[in-house]
């Protein structure tokens, strides 16, 4: 099972530090946003310590093509022309570029908020962003992974249909998916006890050859709710079954899949649950972790 969570990808350490957290929870693969997810501000590439970072994971037998990139959640390129948009666009081309030189394969991002604009202006919005993005990044070998959304506010991408018109106006074999068991629920598909039929569905309308990264995560929301907030795996309304039917299924076993919980608050302290969260999903069972955690 290729598994793993998001990261941190911060200080003197930078890419080494995540890949040896990763480690630290028996990962083999992992997420990280290139700098501060709220900000765009970046170091230069030649201050992440790829190289060093490289002869670590394969150590742990990571492959860096399984390192996923996520792009700050600031970028919105659903709206219309405008400095931002541009500043966007450019920023994108710049952190794909350093994800192809870093040897990653995925650069998940979020479609963005349309806004006033209605879904399709705002679909038609991503779509020329992403051509220009595509042509000027066509040397990096990195695939753009766009995340199914929640749907909550106004964000774009919430069903497999908007998707799925997306990628028909992109047209390119490098456009792919991140489904997000969290998102997917909260937006209203059924991964409890319609499963299959919502697999079968997202095959329908998108394809399974699209899929590239699977972010795993239960949710505090009954399904539907549109609240996007994620929980620990188990400990929410999707559960620990419906979490592991996915993380196991064989059909996407060579996809990076990704925990993006929260982190656990014990008495003094906030604890990640991420070596606790692949050690279940690995072993196909569940058990009272946090509890644990808790206790010390
Ligand atoms: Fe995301
Ligand atoms: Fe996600
Ligand atoms: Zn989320």
């Amino acid at each position: 099972m290729k598994i793993g969570s998001h990261v941190s990808n911060k200080g003197a350490e930078m890419l080494l530090g995540a890949v040896r957290e990763a480690m630290s929870y028996e990962a083999n693969c992992l997420m990280i946003y290139l700098g501060p997810p709220q900000n765009s501000y970046r170091k230069p590439l030649s201050r992440l310590r790829a190289d060093e970072a490289r002869r670590l994971a394969a150590e742990g037998n990571i492959d860096f093509a399984d390192v996923v990139i996520h792009a700050p959640y600031i970028l919105n390129l659903a709206q219309e022309d405008g400095s931002h948009r541009r500043f966007a666009i450019d920023y994108m081309v710049s952190e794909i570029i350093d994800a192809g030189i870093i040897g990653a394969k995925n650069y998940v991002f979020h479609p963005g908020n349309r806004l006033k604009l209605s879904v399709e202006e705002g679909i038609d919005n991503i779509a020329r962003a992403l051509r220009e993005i595509i042509e000027r990044t066509e040397e990096s070998g990195v695939d753009l992974v766009v995340e199914t959304m929640s749907g909550k506010g106004t964000e774009a991408g919430k069903s497999f249909k908007e998707l799925a018109l997306l990628i028909k106006a992109v047209d390119s074999p490098r456009l792919k998916i991140c489904f997000d068991t969290c998102h997917a629920h909260d937006a209203g598909y059924d991964i409890v006890s319609g499963y299959e039929e919502t697999i079968a569905l997202f095959d329908r309308e998108i394809g399974l050859d699209r899929l590239a990264v699977i972010h795993v995560n239960d949710s505090k929301n009954e399904r539907g709710a549109r609240k996007d907030r994620h929980e620990n795996i188990g400990y929410g309304k999707i559960g620990f079954d419906a979490l592991y039917r996915i993380a196991s299924d064989p059909r996407f076993s060579d996809r990076p899949k990704i925990l993006e919980t929260p982190y656990v608050k014990t008495e003094n302290r906030e604890v990640p649950p991420y070596r606790e969260e692949i050690a279940m999903l690995r072993r196909g069972r569940f058990h009272d972790f946090i509890e644990e955690l808790k206790k010390g």
